[in-house]
């Protein structure tokens, strides 16, 4: 399976041909393109072909054009345009001056439509959509031609003017190439090259009422862009005939050639823009940029930087068929990336009050922490420590079992970076729910060590009761409940919805530092995992997503290959630590 990180993951077939190509002087620049349909956002899909073509164009010293391919107006909207350019540049990459739409085009695709209808190879078919269909044959039997077919050429010439002058409405007639109907490969059956459609387009508004198709405008528009390797993935393999095909039979300006790759697939995620039209468009979710979305903006909400999804597609490499990769080969380079970078916070998730009865009322100290301890240059800050604190719920329990090591009646522990505590009594309310923990302390462990060498097993995270932040915490699971959806219900997506994707977390408590945190910026919360200050957030209330847990079960499943990989992060870490 693909999931296997490449032995040489700079290298792959479509760089072994691009350096074929230079080596025998095929061509001496690397033009490469980026070509999405502006009808929805980009998916960490697209991000493969985005590091992919903008990625070889600067290994090769060439340019890659970052072209909106806007064929179908009916469907495209400039709100797609501006995300699409704002996540290609998150991702890193930069189209400089190369920004293109196949609708700078349409005059000149107008022109070559009529080159063909000249030559004898291309036709206007008035025969209905549906009649159409059934006359194009199935794989195991031929077509038959349309009794259009053979129209002369000024009549064809006079009727696609009339179509493009919009004398005729949607579906009445279309432009069809005169290739094969008995051709194997089903594209090569007299392929629709223009249909009528009466929409105005973001760019080109009211001009045209005939658009070309993906077939008629991709490679014409690859062959104006002087585009050497026209990469795609593999469903556009059978569309390669016609694409030569077109390329052979018109006066363009260059010839490029396609290539086909492997699509992105993930475990627990579905890569269709049909599909998450419709998660968008009936709420099953907040938005495109909802953190549970596979897009490149709903990662960006949810903390996952960039620089870690470039690691993750690289180590996917390329591959000449389709797979399913595993969740955590994702998730690896996001913690990995996270691990060096996140600043160490503390937050209470769930929180339960705790007095600590001999520790002087009113007093306030300022406790120093390590921002980072993978990092000494991130330095240091102050967390102010009292009287009352919050800890975590699922940090203490009244009955624990034997290998629970925080908080207990009677146990001692070491609350991080402040001081060993030891819970002296349980206060509950009527129903019999723990609402208090009464506790001491040993003002001798200032620090979180003891000096007559005392050991405890637990180090919890904990705020001030008095100076932490209230926040919401918004946990993240996965948006379906199988690795793959629709596997089982013949593709219904929606039947595999998982049902708990978002909880959301009021009153947590979270430490004062993080009463600012800035919009986008991820942290640590020690013990929790990684969370990203999200757009909702207000001047004093945090609102903080969960970009992903602590746990790393991709590092142990690659350790033991035993151990079941997946699975949630625990609550806690495996030891103490000082
Ligand atoms: P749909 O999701 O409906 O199939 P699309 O994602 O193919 O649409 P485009 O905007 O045409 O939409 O895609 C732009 C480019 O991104 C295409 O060249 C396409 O091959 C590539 N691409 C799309 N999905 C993936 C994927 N899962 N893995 C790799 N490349 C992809
Ligand atoms: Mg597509």
């Amino acid at each position: 399976m693909a999931a296997e990180p490449a032995a040489d993951a700079g290298r792959d077939f479509i760089r072994d041909i691009i350096q074929a190509d230079l080596d025998a002087k095929r061509h001496t620049t690397v033009v490469t393109r980026f070509p999405p349909e502006p009808n929805g956002y980009l998916h960490i899909g697209h991000a493969k072909s985005i590091c992919l073509n903008f990625g070889v164009a600067q290994e090769f010293g060439g340019r890659c054009h970052l072209r909106f391919d806007d064929t179908n107006p009916a469907k495209e909207e400039q709100e797609f345009i501006d995300a699409i350019k704002r996540d290609v540049n998150w991702l890193g990459f930069d189209w400089g001056e190369h920004l293109y739409h196949a609708s700078d085009y349409f005059e000149r695709l107008y022109e070559w439509a009529g080159h063909l209808i000249r030559n004898g190879k291309a036709y206007v078919d008035d025969t209905p959509v549906e009649e159409m269909r059934a006359m194009r044959g199935t794989l195991t039997e031929p077509g038959r031609n349309s009794p259009y077919r053979d129209r002369p050429v000024a009549e064809n010439l006079d009727l696609f003017q009339r179509m493009r002058a919009g004398e005729f409405p949607n579906g009445a007639r279309v432009l069809r190439a005169k290739i094969d109907m008995s051709a194997g490969n089903m594209n090569l059956r007299d392929p629709v090259l223009y249909r009528i459609l009466h929409a105005a387009h973001p760019r080109t508004g009211t001009a045209w009422c005939i658009y070309p198709t993906y077939d008629f405008a991709h490679g014409q528009s690859d062959a104006i862009e002087g585009i050497t390797h026209s990469l795609c993935t593999l469903e556009f393999e059978d569309h390669r005939p016609l694409y030569d095909w077109l390329i052979e039979n018109l006066p363009v300006p260059s010839r490029p050639r396609q290539y086909e790759f492997a699509r992105l697939n993930i475990e627990y995620t579905v890569l269709s823009k049909r599909f998450l039209t419709d998660l968008v468009q009936k709420g099953h979710v907040k938005g495109w940029d909802d953190p549970r979305m596979p897009t490149l903006a709903g990662m960006r909400r949810r903390g996952v930087p960039a620089a870690a999804i470039r690691e993750f597609v690289r180590r996917v490499g390329m591959a000449r068929a389709n797979s399913l990769v595993e969740l955590a080969m994702f998730e690896h380079p996001v913690r990995e990336h996270l691990n060096k970078t996140a600043a160490r916070r503390m937050a209470v998730l769930r929180p339960l009050k705790v007095i600590i009865d001999n520790y002087p009322e009113g007093k306030v100290e300022e406790v120093e922490l390590q921002n980072n301890p993978e990092d000494p240059a991130a330095g240091t800050r102050k967390v102010p420590f009292g009287r009352e604190i919050y800890v975590e719920r699922e940090d203490f329990m009244e009955d624990p079992p034997k290998k629970f090591f925080r908080l207990a009646p009677g146990r001692e522990v070491r609350l991080r970076g402040a001081y060993y505590v030891t819970c002296r009594e349980v206060v509950k309310n009527n129903a019999g729910e723990v609402i208090l923990l009464r506790c001491t302390y040993d003002p001798a462990t200032r620090g979180g060590g003891s000096p007559d060498g005392r050991k405890v097993q637990g180090t919890l995270h904990w705020v001030s009761a008095a100076d932490s932040v209230e926040a919401e915490i918004r946990l993240y699971d996965t948006l379906f409940t199988r690795p793959d959806p629709g596997a089982a219900t013949g593709g219904d997506f929606f039947a595999d919805l998982n049902p708990a994707s978002l909880e959301v977390l009021g009153g947590c408590r979270v430490e004062p530092a993080l009463a600012s945190a800035r919009v986008g910026e991820t942290v640590q919360f020690e013990r929790q995992g990684y969370f990203c200050a999200d757009p909702d957030s207000s001047p004093g209330r945090p609102v903080f997503n969960r970009t992903i847990g602590l746990r790393d079960s991709w590092a142990k499943a690659q350790a033991a290959p035993n151990v079941q990989a997946g699975g949630k992060s625990p609550p806690g870490p495996k030891k103490a630590r000082p």
